[in-house]
């Protein structure tokens, strides 16, 4: 399936929706990030049906307690409008359609999108005349399901993934959009995402605006460099002023993030000079990298802080020091008001998207390691050494690396940050996060 969907689960608070949420997406474990200290609460990821792959939004996730007021009921069902391509609407079938249902609902009635009514809590066959009720709500047919054990939930992913793959459900093709850089900006509220989206817009040639991105309320702008270089970059709605509202809590801000790094290949990770890094920044940068994405940390509003000769060493260093996972992202100080070095971002993001997606022939690559093993020698477990005996780039974007030794066991973990510095001293991967993948050889 070459068209990218979401899936959005709302419903109002209680009825089941993390539990059906966690039921599709499967027990794919979130990444920990324990080096970002980033705490995983995904209320956004990837899945698999019948061979369709997916995203699924938890709107239910996005309020912090229980206490969910009708605004935010309200708001979580329109953000599922906006975004998904597919809506499955969760009550419970135990209580019959309570006055939050019917809220819900009035807000999906507006959906161009599929509706999918999910009747939760029906754990066994007899139970399932409880459906009967909802077919007031004026959705279709109801499916039973029981989201903790898992009953009919094939039946409704079947029935959704049938429809994209009919193109009965929304959803948009991002064929033409191959070649193109594709850049994302993400940071947190009012740190200068939109000003740089709009100076760069307004700088470069902008060849379309408005193309429907990969997601409903995204909108993809292009524009081309002096070299004729295209970039697509992704409006995410939060960068729109309509999105504002929802950008005002941090889950949402991070769903944004996270939706805008999926279709990006080169992050720019903005931070507000003036105010300093903020744990925010830290929680949004620690996105980019758990997906492999190429990353460009811009420090903007660079005009509204005092300098001196220091400033900007003073301030690497604290980026550094802060962001410790990002240790490869090249850092850039601009200013979306005073335009200073923004003409500079494409030529960056064109260099680290190379670097991203760079091949190192086997050849090389082995000449570098056995360097690498001269000069430090590898790591000893109970009196058995590692040997290393071949290395091998298995895939870019990020790259890849597998390096095939005796024992994985005997890896130690500074050895292979070594060899990883030691890969990044001979090739130039700026921007770009490397993995080694430590095989026995058979
Ligand atoms: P967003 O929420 O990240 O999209 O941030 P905005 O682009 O809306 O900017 C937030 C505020 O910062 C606005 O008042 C901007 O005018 C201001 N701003 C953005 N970039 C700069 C900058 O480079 N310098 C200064 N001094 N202000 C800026």
């Amino acid at each position: 399936m070459s068209k990218k969907y979401t899936i959005a689960i709302v419903g109002r608070p209680n009825v089941g929706k993390s539990t059906l949420f966690n039921r599709i997406v499967g027990t794919r474990k979130a990444i920990v990030n324990d080096i970002s200290g980033v705490t995983r609460d995904r209320l956004y990821e990837k899945a698999e049906w019948n061979g369709s792959e997916f995203s699924v939004i938890d709107t239910g996730g996005i309020s912090a307690s229980n206490d969910v007021f009708i605004k935010e009921i309200k708001e979580q069902a329109e953000l599922a409008i906006k975004e998904a391509d597919a809506i499955i609407f969760v009550v419970d079938g135990h209580n019959g359609i309570t006055k939050d249902d019917q809220l819900v609902a009035k807000v999906l009635y507006r959906s161009k999108q599929p509706i999918y009514l999910a009747v939760n809590h029906l754990d066994n066959i007899e139970q399932h005349d409880l459906i009967y009720d909802f077919y007031s709500l004026g959705l279709g047919d109801p499916y039973p399901i029981s989201a903790v054990h898992g009953n009919g939930v094939a039946d409704l992913l079947d029935d959704i993934v049938d429809a994209f793959k009919n193109g009965t459900n929304g959803g948009v093709s991002d064929q033409d959009q191959e070649d193109q850089i594709k850049i994302a900006i993400i940071g947190r509220p009012n740190v200068g995402k939109s000003s740089i989206f709009n100076s760069l817009i307004k700088r470069n040639r902008s060849i379309v605006s408005d193309i429907q991105g990969t997601t409903r309320d995204t909108v993809d702008s292009q524009f081309e460099d002096n070299q004729g270089n295209v970039f697509t970059i992704s409006d995410t709605a939060g960068i729109r002023k309509s999105g504002k509202v929802i950008e005002s809590t941090e889950k949402y801000a991070v769903l944004r993030a996270q939706m805008a790094i999926e279709s990006a290949d080169v992050i720019l990770v903005v931070i507000d000079a003036s105010t300093g890094i903020q744990d925010q920044d830290k929680h949004i940068a620690g996105l980019a990298t758990e997906e492999g994405r190429a990353v460009v940390i811009v420090v903007n509003k660079w005009d509204a802080i005092e300098k001196d000769n220091y400033s900007m060493k003073q301030f690497t260093e604290q980026i550094r020091e802060e962001f410790k996972f990002l240790d490869y992202a090249p850092i850039m100080f601009v200013s979306a008001k005073t335009n200073q070095r923004l003409d500079q971002i494409p030529e960056m993001a064109i260099k680290v998207d190379n670097n991203h997606k760079m091949r190192i022939q086997s050849s090389i690559l082995n000449q570098t390691i056995l360097d690498a093993i001269a000069l430090h020698p590898t790591p000893t477990k109970n009196g058995k050494r590692l040997r290393v005996y071949y290395a091998t780039e298995v895939a870019v974007a990020p790259p890849t690396f597998a390096i095939f030794v005796n024992d994985p066991e005997l890896m130690h973990f500074s050895y292979e940050r070594y060899l990883e510095n030691q890969i990044r001293k001979n090739f130039d991967f700026a921007g770009t996060p490397i993995r080694l993948r430590i095989r026995a050889r058979k």
